[in-house]
């Protein structure tokens, strides 16, 4: 897998995390939105309970505080004389006194037709005196012998009230002579219910609001009236003029309403002795507010959580990265241990197999040492006899004989040249350790090849140091070095004819070198050390033995020093023989 696809699926993972994250983080917090909404609106419905009960009982004690007082006054002589038709003067002066002691608004008493007879408002300009309440339900209830209660609107004076009555029994204690009835202020209670937040009011059985926190809610309806109803209410003339329009109210039953498009939470407590119904309702906004507050409060907790995580992790991350980094500074050394340790290893193996090489080589050069002292010895008495015999014959000989004598002695002087070339490996060299001047080590080669030089035409050039160049070893074996790289390089370039021979000589390193370059074929691409193999030659068979450079490396490394060879650009071979230079400079 390529970078480019591995970056990403890794980035694929993090999506998919970091979504399934927020997702696991936005059921949390709406969880919390519920949870505490159920939890807070259950606390506020206890809360509610409790207010609406206070209010019920509030109500119900202002209710009954009076309930026996026109039963009671229902049997006053005065009363009972003024339905009986007496003057009223003095009982409505003890009505207005009886009123503003117990408090009510107003204590009136109605003849049997309903005609109001006294009154304890008789100096108000709206007072009952003289007015007809035989329409109204309370009166009706009374005269047949009922208590009446009945809330209404005041006919006379058009405000609210609650009225209760009871019957005047006549003075021989039979039947109902006349009506007792008080009125009671309940629009003062209503007012001390408001609460901002909150609204409290009153319904009667047919769902019209009669006291209410609000004054807006008055009169209306919480459903509408059904024609009849409002027949029989309009009949007793129960609310005035109020035209009892439906409010826009919605309840699901279980407490929760809606009123004017706001959502409220409502407990709702009946009042058992009017069949009414006290409502409670608080809002729901702010506890939905709360319940908000909660699920932010989860947020910023989920969210402080998350943050910490992260920290956590990047610290973590940072840790692994060092020591990951660590790791791989460790694994680098080590790496770099075993990379010196490989190397150390292969220096070792190529001087072993030098050493190898080297062994094998002198194991050969053992080898061909027994044979060639062998061979030397067991040539060398016929050749110098075949010598002795050869120059007998040509001392008498004919002439005509002579050139086979001639080409007799060419052959022994060949066997001879070859006897002296095996001779060198029967011997063990035993360099001498003289002071040896590498210019007479010149100038003595080059002496033993002029010859063969001036006949192919070759005038070797020679540059030299200033200063003599001394070396410690054996002048003639190095003389002998010298003068195969030059017979090499004479019979290289009767190859192709050129004749450009140079002979140079330098120090460098502490060692002296002397450089011998032909414009012959050049080595081609053989090295020095496969030239240097004895018996590796070019030449035909009788002319090489491929024993010169085997012989010259050998006395050079004798030496303590070795031989190099190229082939030069432009053509030729370049031969170097390296001598360690006495004290190394
Ligand atoms: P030989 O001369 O008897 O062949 P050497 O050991 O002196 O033996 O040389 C080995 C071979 O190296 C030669 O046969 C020749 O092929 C090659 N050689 C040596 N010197 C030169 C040179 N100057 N130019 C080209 N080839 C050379």
């Amino acid at each position: 897998m390529d970078r480019a696809k591995a970056r990403f699926y890794i980035n694929q993972r993090l999506y998919w995390r970091a979504a399934a994250l927020a997702a696991l983080g936005l059921l949390l917090c709406w969880s919390a939105y519920s949870l505490s909404f159920s939890a807070f609106k259950r606390a506020e419905f206890d809360r509610a309970s409790v207010r609406a009960r206070l209010y019920e009982a509030v109500l119900a004690e202002a209710l009954d505080r009076f309930q026996h007082l026109p039963f009671v006054l229902a049997e006053d002589p005065g009363i009972r004389a003024a339905v009986a038709g007496a003057a009223p003067e003095r009982l409505n002066a003890r009505l207005a006194e009886f009123a503003r002691r117990a408090g009510v608004e107003a204590l009136y008493v109605m003849d049997k037709t309903g005609l109001t007879v006294a009154a304890s408002n008789y100096e108000q300009p709206l007072t009952f005196l003289g007015q007809s309440y035989g329409f109204r339900p309370y009166f009706k209830a009374a005269m047949e012998g009922r208590q009446g209660e009945f809330f209404a609107i005041g006919a006379t004076t058009s405000r609210p009230g609650y009225f209760i009555s009871a019957g005047v029994p006549g003075p021989d204690g039979e039947g109902i002579i006349g009506v007792v009835a008080i009125k009671i202020d309940l629009g003062a209670l209503a007012q001390v219910w408001d609460t901002p937040g909150e609204k409290v009011f009153v319904a009667n059985a047919d769902g019209v609001i009669v006291l209410a926190s609000d004054q807006r809610l008055r009169y209306r309806t919480l459903s509408p009236l059904s024609e009849a109803r409002r027949a029989a209410v309009s009949a007793a003339r129960q609310f005035g003029e109020e035209p009892l329009a439906p409010l826009d109210w919605t309840s699901d039953g279980e407490g929760d309403v809606r009123l004017d498009s706001r959502g409220y939470l409502t407990v709702q407590t009946p009042l058992p002795r009017l069949g009414w119904s006290l409502y409670f309702l608080t809002e729901n906004a702010p506890i939905q507010q709360r319940a908000i507050l909660t699920a932010l409060a989860m947020a910023a907790l989920l969210a402080g959580a998350f943050l910490g995580y992260l920290l956590i992790r990047a610290r973590r991350v940072r840790q692994a990265l060092r020591i990951s980094q660590a790791d791989r500074a460790a694994l680098r050394s080590i790496n770099r241990r075993l990379e010196k340790e490989i190397e150390d290893r292969r220096t070792a193996e190529r001087r072993l197999a030098r050493t190898q090489s080297e062994l094998d080589r002198a194991s050969r050069l053992a080898a061909l040492g027994r044979l060639a002292a062998s061979v030397t010895h067991e040539l060398g008495q016929p050749i110098s006899a075949m010598r002795t015999y050869l120059t007998a014959e040509e001392i008498g000989a004919a002439p005509s004989d002579l050139t086979l004598l001639n080409r007799l002695g060419g052959l022994v002087a060949r066997m001879e040249h070859i006897t002296r070339q095996l001779r060198f490996f029967a011997t063990d060299g035993g360099t001498q350790a003289d002071e040896v001047d590498l210019e007479r080590v010149i100038d003595g080669a080059l002496g033993l090849v002029r010859h063969d030089l001036d006949a192919a035409g070759i005038q070797p050039s020679l540059e030299l140091p200033g200063a003599p160049v001394t070396v410690r070893g054996d002048r003639l074996r190095l003389e002998q070095v010298l003068v195969n790289l030059l017979r090499n390089a004479h019979l290289a370039m009767q190859e192709n004819g050129a004749s450009e021979l140079a002979v140079t000589m330098t120090t460098a390193d502490g060692f002296a070198i002397i450089s011998v370059k032909d414009r012959g074929p050049g080595l081609g691409n053989l090295s020095i050390d496969e030239l240097r193999e004895p018996f590796h030659t070019s030449r035909p068979s009788g002319e090489g033995m491929g024993l010169g450079l085997s012989i010259s490396a050998a006395i050079l490394e004798d030496h303590g020093g070795s031989l190099r060879a190229e082939t030069r650009q432009g053509g030729g071979a370049s031969f170097d023989m390296l001598v360690p230079l006495i004290g190394g400079v």
